[in-house]
């Protein structure tokens, strides 16, 4: 097989006439042919340079960014030379087609094209394909560039290619092994699907929490191509996949977008049919969670889609599946080649009514909401205007004094009255359908079968009320909302303590050596209520800081932050300040454990959130040394979510458990809880599963999945009856939003603290099956087990899935710094 495709190869290469002499192949440049090793990072942007020098006139490359790890993000602007002459003038003309840029469009028969290979980077072959695809491009399809845009972004995720790639290099035999048991088609943790944090970055276009995205979507907004292809690889005993996609489909998809991608599966079809190649089709990869490199692009106007061949980290340059196929890298980015090719040549044949379909997107007069208006905590909305502001998307403040519609809090019809610092996002603005998308209160589902979660709704991440409104909301552009803070001096000063922005504050006065303290109690003082939770930094607990005042008055600053001063430590109701239900807060030695046993995403969500948003250090500790690691160094042990069967051994459960009894804490999220549930001496217990009852089972055969939906919850959104009196729900309200990922369900604790559970198993948004929602009915979310001087703190639900939950955050910062406030020396 493998030799058959390189033949094919240079047959093509050798009939092409070249434009510019010194343009090489790819072939050429590396000096191996194509697919026969694997290319690092460098050499793929090597080549795309080299290309972008000997075909300046169809090729711009322009550097969008750097990795974590340093490596450079690019893309390439491919096209005829007189497009490219006019690149700026087509990129204006196609924002003014949506609406975004002002002026009237010209009618426009250019497409505009872009191609991401490599999100996930043991993917590996598409980065391959994306060298071939350009050089293809330029010879002997060049035709195609008289009418397209191409855009190649050859890498989106250059640290997770690198991984692998290194990986493979170092492991590989030679020849390569065809074996699939040898280690070289066994990636070892965490693989290199994921960015340098471990993030999914085939999740993350929405939430933009990584670099890669951040950096991405400022390009992508402002060109909003009319055609996005996300190259992927799926297991290496799977066919080719394409367009079009399977359902469900967002209800906002209109009938173009999904008509086209009939025409272009089709297109496809013809060059696999030729050669033999087998596909399919309108399965599996659906179109729904917005997240994603198919639907972020189709929500923002474009036929957004995602192509899978098999092979994965497991193919290696070549391996034995188990239909008995020798399946090999060149085999692999010819494939994605073709289609990489076929997609352009369709979006050139139909041009013209690309645009025209194009701009009709952006007509968005029929929606049924008009406005959402968001209220809650300043900090809060701050937060969800920059995730707007990453998506160029417009709000505005209320000008009115009451709205009416959908209330989000109740999830049934009600009212809010309004404030000018309330937020209004309309959706008679170009983006929006992506508005909608993501306020949406319950997205209708057409079919329950997907491949990801079915709940994001913006309001509940962000744990603010709303109202979606089908008459328009007035709205001004200006918020009267003036914050600022005075520090003069005084015996002690307040900070609330509600958000994500006062726990940053908390983490930066800790690491510069300020003595904080915390209440435990409500109290008044100088007329001033402040609740649990609330920060006290008084000057007393401070003499050792040089310039205390200037020192707190610029973190304040840095930090945006509001102190009340208090001028006594009497207060009008107690506690008084000295109280012993005002502690100090003690500087916590945090580790979380990472390698075999958790779940790397979890994980990395984790260093992510420590290193990115809460800027406190942490101790990474692999599960492999958990056996010889000195535990009496730490505070406190996170556990991502994960299996660990064979890390918690005899010895070292021993071994935590003593540590837990000597003043520790364990943080266990999700799967990590089963590590506990029904051992000996735990008051954790998993809810037990409920009988099938005996009809379900006369469900035949080729419904078996749906029968298997009843027990599943696939992203759905609860309310959470919560115990603030808790430490761990400081800063709450009695009630709170949990996204729900899956149908593990525990009893509430008979001994420890039950700080949320669930009572009313009403779905505010999203799927869930009735079996998974009965178990639900008065189970745990968030709990507190003591044993000895420490605690065991358990997440049901992972509030860190992804980083978009904003409004679960702070009960992690809570439970490091308050539950159990211990005195424990290091
Ligand atoms: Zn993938």
């Amino acid at each position: 097989m493998r030799n058959i495709f390189f033949i094919l190869l240079i047959a093509i290469s050798s009939l092409t006439i070249v434009n510019s002499q010194n343009l090489k192949s790819p072939s050429e440049f590396l000096g191996y042919n194509i697919g026969e090793q694997f290319s690092r990072h460098h050499q793929v942007i090597d080549y795309f340079e080299h290309v972008a020098h000997e075909m300046h006139k169809n090729v711009i490359l322009e550097k969008y960014g750097e990795t974590n790890e340093r490596r450079s993000l690019n893309l390439a602007y491919i096209s005829s030379e007189e497009n490219l002459r006019n690149l700026e003038t087509i990129r204006e003309n196609n924002l003014k087609q949506t609406g975004i840029l002002e002026g009237t469009s010209e009618s426009s028969d250019i497409a505009i094209v872009w191609l991401s290979y490599n999100v996930h980077g043991n993917e590996a072959s598409s980065s391959e394909a994306s060298m071939l695809t350009v050089f293809k491009l330029l010879t002997e399809y060049k035709n195609l560039l008289d009418n397209t845009v191409v855009i190649i972004d050859p890498c989106i995720n250059p640290d997770g290619r690198d991984r692998y790639v290194n990986w493979y290099n170092e492991t590989a035999s030679k020849p390569y092994d065809l074996d699939s048991q040898a280690s070289e088609h066994n990636e070892p943790w965490p693989g290199g699907r994921a960015n340098h944090y471990l993030f999914d970055l085939n999740r993350d276009w929405v939430w933009a929490t990584q670099v890669e995205t951040q950096n991405r979507l400022k390009v992508y907004n402002k060109w909003l191509p009319h055609i996005h292809v996300d190259f992927h690889e799926q297991g290496m005993n799977e066919p080719y996949y394409f367009a079009p996609a399977a359902k469900p489909y967002h209800e906002i998809i209109t009938d173009w977008q999904t008509d086209f991608q009939t025409q272009i599966g089709k297109n496809h079809a013809k060059y696999f049919d030729a050669e033999g190649w087998l596909f399919f089709t309108r399965e599996r990869f659906d179109l729904f969670y917005p997240s994603y490199g198919d639907t972020y692009p189709t929500y923002m106007g474009a036929i957004g889609m995602t192509y899978e061949q098999g092979g994965h980290g497991r193919a290696g340059l070549g391996v034995l599946n188990d239909e008995g196929h020798v399946l090999t890298l060149v085999e692999r980015l010819t494939h994605h080649t073709t289609t990489g090719i076929s997609t352009v040549e369709i979006a050139s044949k139909n041009a013209k009514q690309l645009n025209v379909e194009f701009k009709k997107f952006f007509d968005n007069s029929k929606l049924k909401y008009k406005s959402y208006v968001l209220k809650g905590e300043n900090d809060k909305i701050e937060s969800l205007k920059s995730l707007l502001n990453k998506h160029e998307i417009d709000f505005e403040y209320a000008s009115g004094t009451k709205a009416s519609g959908y209330q989000y809090s109740k999830g049934k019809q009600g009212s809010m009255s309004l404030t000018s610092e309330d937020l209004v996002v309309h959706t008679n603005q170009p983006k929006g359908k992506m508005v909608k998308v993501l306020f949406e209160p319950n997205a209708t589902l057409t079919d329950s079968l997907t491949y990801d979660i079915t709940a994001w709704s913006l309001p509940y991440a962000y744990g603010l009320d709303a109202i979606a409104s089908k008459t328009k909301v007035a709205s001004q552009s200006i918020s009267s909302d003036q914050r600022q803070s005075k520090i003069s001096n005084a015996y002690g000063y307040v900070s609330k303590w509600n958000s994500l922005k006062d726990a940053q504050f908390l983490s930066s006065l800790l690491k510069n050596n300020f003595r904080v303290r915390f209440t435990e109690r409500s109290f008044t003082s100088n007329g001033n209520k402040f609740k649990r939770g609330s920060l006290i930094i008084t000057k007393g607990d401070n003499k050792h800081i040089d310039n205390f005042l200037d020192a707190l008055r610029y973190l304040t600053e840095k930090h945006n932050q509001l102190l009340t001063p208090i001028y006594t430590g009497f207060s009008q109701t107690t506690p008084d300040i000295g109280s012993p239900d005002i502690k100090l807060i003690n500087k916590q030695k945090v580790a979380v454990l990472s390698g075999e046993g958790t779940s790397s995403l979890s994980y990395g969500e984790i260093w992510n959130f420590f290193e990115n948003q809460l800027n406190y250090p942490l101790t990474s500790i692999n599960t492999a040394n958990l056996g010889t690691t000195n535990l009496a160094k730490y505070n406190v042990i996170i556990m991502p979510n994960g299996y660990y069967g064979d890390v918690l051994n005899e010895d070292n459960s021993k071994k935590i458990e003593d540590w837990v009894r000597s003043g520790g804490k364990i943080i266990a999220i999700d799967g990590a809880l089963r590590s506990f549930a029904g051992k000996e001496g735990f008051g954790l217990k998993l809810k037990a599963t409920n009988t099938m009852e005996s009809s379900d089972n006369l469900i035949p055969y080729a419904e078996r999945e749906r029968l298997y939906t009843n027990s599943m919850i696939t992203g759905a959104i609860f309310n959470v009856k919560l115990d603030n009196t808790h430490p761990m729900a400081y800063g709450y309200d009695k009630e709170y939003f949990t996204l729900k990922l899956g149908s593990s369900s525990y009893n509430l604790l008979d001994r420890g603290y039950n700080i949320g559970h669930i009572k009313d198993t009403k779905v505010y948004s999203g799927f869930a099956g009735k079996n998974a929602i009965e178990k639900l009915s008065n189970s745990l979310v968030f709990g507190e087990e003591r044993k000895g001087r420490g605690s065991f703190i358990y997440m049901v639900d992972n509030p860190l899935f992804r980083s978009f939950w904003e409004n679960g955050k702070l009960f992690l910062v809570n439970s490091l710094f308050f539950v159990n406030n211990n005195v424990f020396e290091l």
